[in-house]
């Protein structure tokens, strides 16, 4: 029996308008198991009409900063209840292990949501000393009010997590939002709009339009009532939304692709180096954002480094991921099989060194070797271009000042990764590296606290923390004539 998954509108599940749906299929079997509502402008009109009433006309437009903190706090309470099964949701529409989910997603999305519950009585105005206005006293100060109607546009890698990113400051911030999922993976997203409904979060603020991204998600950047477009996904698509949303000048924040260094040190501790490289580059089956997958070795260690990196990846054990005893699954979809499968071939076309790995052969699920490309330059394609998949390519370097100018020689800037044992270096080397995050001895530190987000073509704006919350606010002033 599949399961059918419908929108989630004004606080009712509802059918796609124009009654298309949409097949999900595993990964791993590469059976169908559910079908969910394939949208149109319809549907994301309804939608974003019942955002905007609720933020306009109804009660949550109304409500304080501390009733909106109270409701984040029950809605994370319902998630903890909830959390084996929006783990299940995620892990089993892209084929990786549930205890990642658990270990990572669920409880930064619990996290952020807890943040954003703490910020959302805390969004303060100024008093602002000014001169007055024509000779006369005033007293000036500012407000930050919600932006308004969001759309949220979430990828399919680690879909509950970023989510959770977007609705928590949003929903701090006091804006209304339509959710779109990705293709792959609406089920978390549909279940969170759910537990809005059960916290208390009145119908219409927390809606959920599933489909494809060329229709629900072009209709939402070009709606007129929507305000702003936070989007997390693929450069390609977040320039093709800039556009779109720049004709009704919307605001719009952007967390898009990465080709993040990890830069290896004589000095380092190799093995802790070269376990927490194999982290940041293998977990999620590398489709993850900040993916260490630029590995830049001092050469006096690179042989060695690269042994123990390729046989670390070696041991890696593939397959169904609810199986005991395996430690990497599938990668989420077909597209993406082929596509990782290609740049392998590439990287071996192109003269890099095969270590661990190489092309992997379909048979049934989409299964990928953990690959280690050695003796590489930074020209290669496959340390140039965002693989999105478990392949990591190892590139040598002689001085710190060669480090960082590979580093930076990308048009990525999302997340860095500096191993060393050396303080002062450490600290020269995050600071001149082009990032938004840079770990140091550790891989992507990410945190419901912290202010997370790139630079170049990585993206634009900052999500979690206060920064996250502000960004969904719009500072007013006002001025009174003092008579
Ligand atoms: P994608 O850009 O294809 O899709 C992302 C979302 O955008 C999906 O919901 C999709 O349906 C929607 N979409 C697709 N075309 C659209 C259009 N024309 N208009 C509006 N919406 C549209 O990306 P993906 O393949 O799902 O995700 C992988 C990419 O996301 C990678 O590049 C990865 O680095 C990036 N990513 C970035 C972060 C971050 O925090 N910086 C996190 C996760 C993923």
């Amino acid at each position: 029996m599949l399961k059918t998954l419908l929108h989630f509108i004004s606080g009712q599940s509802v059918p796609a308008v124009a009654g298309e749906v949409i097949t999900l299929t595993s990964p791993v079997t590469e059976k169908i198991y559910a079908t969910s509502a394939s949208g149109t402008k319809a549907d994301v009109d309804l939608a974003v009409q019942a955002a905007r009433e609720q933020l306009d006309g109804g009660v949550w437009g109304q409500l304080s900063g501390v009733r909106r903190s109270s409701l984040l706090h029950r809605l994370a309470e319902l998630v903890e209840r909830d959390a084996q099964l929006i783990a299940a949701f995620d892990a089993n529409a892209i084929g990786r292990p549930v205890r990642e989910a658990m270990l990572l997603d669920v409880p930064n999305g619990i996290g952020t949501l807890r943040n954003a519950a703490g910020w959302a009585d805390k969004i303060e105005g100024r008093t602002i000393p000014t001169d007055g206005y024509m000779g006369q006293k005033t007293l000036s100060y500012t407000q930050r009010n919600p932006v308004g109607v969001v759309a949220a546009i979430v990828p399919w890698n680690t879909p509950f997590m970023i989510t959770c990113w977007k609705i928590g400051p949003l929903l701090a911030a006091g804006c209304t939002v339509v959710i779109k999922p990705a293709e792959e993976t609406p089920e978390s997203a549909l279940h969170l709009a759910k537990l809005c409904k059960e916290a208390g979060f009145p119908d219409g603020v927390v809606n959920v339009v599933t489909g494809y991204g060329n229709v629900v998600g072009t209709a939402l950047c070009e709606h007129p009532d929507v305000d702003k477009v936070t989007f997390t996904g693929s450069p390609a698509v977040g320039r093709a939304i800039q556009q779109i949303a720049g004709a009704t000048f919307k605001r719009v924040s952007l967390e898009l692709g990465g080709k993040s260094p990890q830069i290896v040190f004589g000095d380092a501790d190799l093995e802790q180096a070269a376990q927490g490289c194999a982290m940041g580059l293998f977990f999620n089956q590398g489709q993850v954002c900040a993916s260490g997958s630029r590995i830049l070795v001092q050469r006096e260690i690179a042989e060695k480094f690269s042994r123990t990196l390729a046989d670390i990846a070696s041991s890696i054990t593939v397959g169904d991921p609810g199986a005991d005893g395996i430690q990497m699954g599938a990668v989420a979809k077909r597209k993406q099989f082929d596509n990782i499968n290609a740049y392998i071939k590439k990287g071996i076309e192109e003269g890099a060194t095969l270590l661990a790995g190489g092309v992997s052969d379909h048979g049934t699920g989409y299964f990928i070797k953990p690959t280690i490309f050695g003796n590489a330059s930074n020209q290669m394609t496959i340390a140039r271009e965002e693989i999105f998949g478990p392949v990591g390519t190892i590139i040598a370097f002689d001085t710190e000042q060669e480090a960082v100018a590979i580093a930076n020689d990308s048009q990525y800037g999302l997340g860095a990764t500096v191993w060393t044992n050396n303080l002062a270096r450490a600290h020269k080397v995050a600071q001149a590296v082009k990032a938004g995050a840079v770990g140091i001895n550790c891989w992507a530190p990410i945190d419901p606290g912290l202010p997370w987000g790139g630079v170049k073509s990585s993206g634009i704006g900052r999500e979690c923390g206060l920064a996250g919350v502000l960004a969904y606010t719009e500072e007013k002033v006002i001025t009174v004539l003092m008579r």
